[in-house]
C-alpha cells in the first residue's frame, strides 16, 4: 500500500443502490462458510453487498475474536464468485493495511471503535489520501457527537466516500432489544450529513432474529438508504452472535417484505 497514492475516481458503492443492502455472517469463520454464505445470499439477487467480520471486538476474552488475516483471501473468492464487493470492520491500523493488500472494497469502524477517538484517529491515520468508503458506526453509548467527530476525523484525512450505519446504543439490564434503537440519533446525524448514506443494522439492535423485520420496515419507513444485516448458512451454529442471524433464504424472503419509500412515491 502507498498511502500518498492520488486518489483515484472509482464508482461510489455506496451509492450504486437504493436500498443498498450489506449482507453476511457476522464472522467469516471457514472458507466454506464465507463461500456457501456469499454464493447462497447472491443467487437470492436482493444482496449488493458482502460483509464479514475478520476481527471480531468481544466484550469478555475467551471467545472467538475473529479468524484474522487469513479469512480475507476467502472473501477476495466470494467476491470473484458473486460479482459482488465486500465490507469488513477495520478497528487498527493493521487492519486496514490488511484490507487495502487485498483490495476489500468498503471498510467500516465498528461501534467500539467509533466510540475511542484514538482508535478512530488510528484507523484514519492509516487511511489518510486513501480512496476506499468508509461506513461508520454509532457509538456504543448514545451520544451524537462522537458519531459526528469520527465523521470529521475520516474527512480530515480525505479517504473516499462516507457512510453511517445506526446499530443501536447499549443500555444496562435486560430490554427488549440488544441495542436500544433510539431512532431520534440516527435522525439527528441524517440532519446534520444529508449528504451521507445511512443503513441501518437491525441485527444489532434487534439481538434475536424474530425483531429483525419490525426494525427493517421502521429503518424504510424512516427513508434510510439501506441495511446492514448479517446473514449465516446455519445461524444457529454460528460463532458469534449466532441468535440474531438468519439464512440467506429467509433474509431473502425478509428484504421483499420490506416497503421501501421510494417504491411507493
Ligand atoms: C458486527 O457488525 O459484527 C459488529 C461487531 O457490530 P457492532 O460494531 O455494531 O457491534
Ligand atoms: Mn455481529
Amino acid at each position: 500500500m502507498n498511502p500518498t497514492a492520488p486518489l483515484t475516481t472509482k464508482t461510489n458503492p455506496l451509492l450504486a443502490d437504493k436500498p443498498l443492502v450489506i449482507a453476511g455472517p457476522c464472522s467469516a469463520e471457514t472458507e466454506a462458510q464465507v463461500l456457501d454464505t456469499c454464493q447462497r445470499l447472491a443467487a437470492t439477487g436482493r444482496v449488493n453487498m458482502l460483509r464479514a467480520g475478520i476481527w471480531k471486538p468481544r466484550t469478555k476474552p475467551g471467545l472467538f475474536e475473529g479468524i484474522g488475516t487469513k479469512g480475507l483471501p476467502w472473501l477476495v473468492r466470494a467476491r470473484e464468485l458473486t460479482g459482488l464487493p465486500v465490507a469488513v470492520e477495520v478497528a487498527t491500523a493493521k487492519h486496514v493495511e490488511d484490507c487495502l493488500a487485498f483490495d476489500v472494497d468498503v471498510l467500516w469502524l465498528g461501534a467500539r471503535t467509533t466510540v475511542n477517538p484514538f482508535s478512530v484517529q488510528e484507523v484514519a491515520a492509516a487511511l489518510r489520501g486513501v480512496d476506499r468508503p468508509v461506513l461508520i458506526k454509532n457509538p456504543l453509548n448514545p451520544d451524537v457527537e462522537l458519531w459526528t467527530g469520527a465523521v470529521e476525523r475520516l474527512r480530515q484525512v480525505g479517504t473516499g466516500p462516507l457512510g453511517l450505519i445506526h446499530r443501536g446504543f447499549s443500555s444496562y439490564g435486560q430490554t427488549e432489544f440488544r441495542n436500544a434503537p433510539m431512532w431520534h440519533l440516527p435522525i439527528e446525524m441524517k440532519r446534520r450529513f444529508p449528504e451521507l448514506p445511512i443503513l441501518c443494522d437491525p441485527s444489532h439492535i434487534a439481538g434475536r432474529r424474530e425483531l429483525l423485520h419490525g426494525i427493517a420496515q421502521q429503518a424504510a419507513d424512516l427513508d434510510f438508504d439501506g441495511l446492514m444485516i448479517e446473514a449465516h448458512q446455519d445461524p444457529d451454529a454460528a460463532w458469534s452472535d449466532a441468535a440474531q442471524q438468519v439464512t440467506p433464504e429467509r433474509l431473502a424472503e425478509l428484504l421483499a417484505g420490506i416497503v421501501w419509500r421510494r417504491e411507493t412515491t
